[in-house]
């Protein structure tokens, strides 16, 4: 390796949002993520949750009815 221009490659540790801590290595000493193994859907086979903050699936839901009911109409 050449020297002085690759970066220092120490002890990591890495947390996430659900409080998980893990110990690997990289260039930066600590690193935060929001999801990880233990808590992604993916791994833990729970429904996905959707944080719904502004209301928008509940704003969409209700223009998919309103198109619904129009199409049932539609059809009479
Ligand atoms: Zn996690």
């Amino acid at each position: 390796m050449r020297e002085g221009i690759h970066p220092e490659y120490k002890d990591c540790v890495v947390t996430c949002s659900c409080g998980n801590v893990m110990h690997m290595r990289s260039t930066k000493a600590s690193i935060k993520v929001n999801v990880c193994s233990l808590c992604h859907p993916f791994y833990t086979g729970q429904q996905q949750r959707i944080l719904d903050t502004e209301g928008r699936v509940e704003s969409f839901k209700k223009r998919y009815q309103r198109y619904n009911a129009r199409m049932e109409q539609a059809k009479k």
